[in-house]
């Protein structure tokens, strides 16, 4: 079907994507067995789905696997074992402590990135990537006697 380029301009399609084009097929790869993933509802792991978006991608031998946007196949970051996943909330827990609301939440991620020398995100961080960010949330929050100061008033 082709879609009036009337209703769909390019740059809503690159900035907020609709829904059904994030449905593409996508080939997702275990990081720890180098096999192909399956794309399955979260009952898998849990026993029943949990959340409104239970769509995830799992590599059951290696207890790895990442949530979807939505039920689509679009990942939410890339695919997590028991020990990466333990390292992601350490590095949630200590650097969600350097900001207080969306816009100080953006900036950190700005000054973090820039430090480390690539777009940090948690969800798509492996452990060694995780103790770099522990590491540079705990410096700050050792820097500063409040929550969110330094980028608050410094910034
Ligand atoms: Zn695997």
């Amino acid at each position: 079907m082709r879609i009036p380029s009337v209703w769909f301009p390019l740059s809503v399609t690159l900035q907020n994507p609709p829904q059904w084009i994030l449905t593409k097929n996508i080939t997702m790869i275990c990081p720890f067995c180098n096999k192909k993933a399956i794309w399955c509802e979260n009952k898998e792991i849990y026993g029943r789905n949990y959340g409104k978006s239970y769509m995830i991608y799992l590599c059951k031998p290696c207890d790895s696997y990442v949530g979807c946007h939505n039920n689509t196949k679009n990942p939410l970051g890339t695919m997590a074992n028991r020990e990466t996943r333990e390292f992601r909330k350490k590095a949630h827990s200590v650097f969600d402590k350097l900001w207080n609301n969306k816009k100080e939440r953006k900036l950190a991620y700005l000054k973090i990135s820039n430090q480390l020398g690539y777009e940090v995100h948690i969800g798509c961080s492996n452990i060694t990537q995780c103790e770099d960010i522990i590491k540079y949330a705990e410096t700050r929050i050792n820097n500063t006697n409040q929550k969110g100061e330094y980028y608050v008033n410094n910034s």
